[in-house]
């Protein structure tokens, strides 16, 4: 019997951890041939189609998410024309709540295997190869019994993860890929009721043998990103530090990222992190809100302060990577509420903030305090928050505008200077929304080449008593990413003269590079933080084929 194991990822970057892992439980069963399809939501639906029924596959096996699912069931309809007699089967967190509804509205579903998916997909399979399978017999299903839908009993996740085969080590996995996901442990501490990862009660990890074979072997293979899925990696700090440790004595270039609790930080944690070079460990840690009261209502429990601190802490003593985590939407909290959260983690000069409206998931617990509270939010994924008692439709349009503008203008790390200067003005959050609001009047609309941002923050700048400032903070960020060309010079350059010359002195330039440079006199000297007295600073640029711009300011 042959099964194809299929998912539709958003982007072409982005590879199957699930499937992968159903494919090595399957691995080895006589009869059973298991391949694995990965498309993007970016290819034509009628050549996916195409793909997948030339396969002749007798099962077809999607990994559904809240970003791929309506896709997939198109697909998965018109899979069950071509190819009738093929069992269409669903599974993933996606469609693991409503799942009678999901298929009563799409009769092309033959099952979908609800909640942890290894042990119930190995017996269905080896229940289908065998011929006319007794799918009653197999927990954790939702199928068809001639014109009715049943459903058999839950199934208990696995209590020893370990007994699941590695995927890396079986060779299924892909690693040409840039970003490889790993889970060195499943379930979450904590019951956010946003979240569906608060479903689960307690966690479970991988022996520490399992965990160090599986990294490294990534390790060896040199992948770029490992992106581990854990929901909260460091729930034991010991287990946290072992594991940092282990990926500190073997890793030759690859970079990790963590989605970690702070507040859960240990000093030993921290003594350990100040040994990670840079560029190699991203934090992910979710805040969500700033507001205790906030937190309370969705069953929350973090401890705010000591997060902030040691997000703090993760900055000044680290090189770690560090992305912050906002929702907007949560009960309480309004538009004022968002911009004090935000003025929370702006305070912590994280390198990344990313602000998202709450969705309310099927499943979650937010879906019952969403109804009784009065939420709005979409019947249909990514089932996005429209109104609340406290953020009105509208409102809602204005936190993604601010996300946006804090994804171009902070997550960039282009505009670093001129915000430095502008947050001597007045606190960071402020500014924000003031420049959400310029920008709402100004109905901007994507694309956004850097030049116009540049643009668009000299004119922000416009009753700036002493924009002066602001136009040297904007000169000086413009010459860290581009060559200021004298016949594009933008406005906020003023007219101060600038000198460029093609071969500086002292900078040897190998063969097809090219190399530059621009010597211009600032007023202030933004160098250091903060800045020192009026300087003349030179820029050198040096660009060779494949390797785009490389900016210099020796001395
Ligand atoms: S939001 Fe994070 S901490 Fe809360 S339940 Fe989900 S994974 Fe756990």
């Amino acid at each position: 019997m042959k099964i194809v194991l299929a998912t539709l990822h958003s982007r072409y970057v982005h590879a199957s951890l699930a499937l992968p892992s159903l494919a090595a439980t399957v691995a080895g069963i006589p009869g059973i041939e298991a391949v694995i399809r990965e498309s993007t939501l970016a290819e034509p639906p009628g050549r996916i189609l195409r793909k997948l029924e030339a396969e002749e596959a007798d099962l077809y096996a999607f990994s559904c998410y809240i970003w791929n699912v309506e896709a997939t069931l198109k697909i998965a309809a018109d899979l069950k024309k071509v190819r009738p007699s093929a069992l269409v089967v669903l599974g993933g967190p996606e469609v693991s709540y409503g799942s009678f509804e999901l298929m009563e509205r799409n009769p092309a579903i033959d099952v979908i295997v609800r909640g942890e998916g290894e042990s119930t997909f190995r017996e269905l399979a080896v229940a289908a190869a065998a011929g006319e399978p007794d799918l009653a017999a197999i927990d954790g299903l939702v199928y068809r019994d001639g014109e009715r839908i049943e459903s058999t009993p839950e199934r208990e996740a696995m209590a020893e993860l370990d007994l699941l085969p590695s995927p890396f080590a079986a060779g299924l996995v892909d690693f040409s890929k840039p970003l490889i996901y790993v889970e060195t442990s499943r379930g979450c501490p904590f019951s956010c009721a946003f979240c569906m990862s608060s479903l689960e009660r307690g966690v479970r990890s991988y022996s520490r043998e399992r965990i160090e074979n599986d990294l490294s072997l990534l390790m060896e293979r040199g992948v770029g990103t490992v992106k581990l899925v854990d929901r909260t990696f460091n729930f034991d700090a010991s287990r946290a530090d072992l594991i940092w440790e282990h990926i500190l004595r073997h890793n030759r270039s690859s970079r990790f990222h963590f989605e970690i609790a702070a507040d859960l930080l240990t000093e030993e944690n921290i003594r350990l992190l100040r040994r990670v070079p840079a560029d190699t460990f991203r934090f992910e840690i979710g805040v969500q809100s700033a507001a205790p009261e906030t937190l309370r209502k969705v069953g929350r429990k973090s401890d705010l302060e000591r997060l902030l601190a040691n997000v703090r802490r993760l900055r000044e003593e680290t090189a770690v990577t560090v992305h912050l985590d906002l929702v907007a939407g949560l009960p309480g909290e309004g538009l004022e509420g968002f911009y004090d959260s935000l003025a929370s983690l702006l305070e912590t000069k994280p390198h990344h903030i990313q602000v998202e409206p709450l969705k309310v998931l099927k499943g979650a617990p937010m879906r019952r305090i969403a109804r009784e509270e009065g939420y709005l939010f979409s019947e249909t994924p990514p089932y996005a928050v429209l109104q609340t008692p406290w953020l009105g439709y509208r409102e809602i349009g204005t936190v993604e505008t601010a996300a946006r503008l804090l994804d171009l203008f902070w997550n960039s790390g282009r505009f670093a200077t001129v915000l430095r200067v502008l947050a001597e003005r007045k606190p960071l959050h402020e500014l924000f929304r003031e420049l959400t609001d310029f920008w709402e009047s100004r109905e901007e609309e994507a694309p956004y080449p850097l030049p116009r941002l540049f643009d668009a923050l000299w004119e922000f700048s416009a009753g700036d008593p002493e924009r002066e400032e602001i136009a040297e903070a904007l000169a000086y960020d413009w010459c860290l990413m581009e060559y200021p060309s004298p016949e594009r010079l933008p406005p906020f350059f003023l007219d101060r003269p600038g000198e460029r010359c093609a071969n500086p002195e002292g900078t040897a330039a190998s063969p097809g590079t090219r190399v530059r440079s621009y010597r211009r006199l600032f007023l202030r000297d933004f160098r250091s933080d903060p800045p020192g007295p009026p300087a003349e600073i030179v820029f050198v640029y040096r660009s060779a084929p494949g390797k785009g711009l490389q900016v210099s300011t020796p001395g």
